[in-house]
């Protein structure tokens, strides 16, 4: 089952930042929607 999860998650397009679109590379914070410099303007 966690298997699954994990190929789910490996197929996934790359991220993108939720707020200006640029590519979000290989971050701690899987959860996160948007680059470090949007995610800094908050
Ligand atoms: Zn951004």
């Amino acid at each position: 089952m966690i298997e699954n999860v994990v190929e789910y998650f490996r197929n996934l397009p790359a991220k993108q930042c939720a707020t200006c679109g640029d590519k979000l590379e290989e971050m701690h914070e899987c959860y996160q929607t948007q680059c470090e410099k949007c995610n800094s303007q908050a």
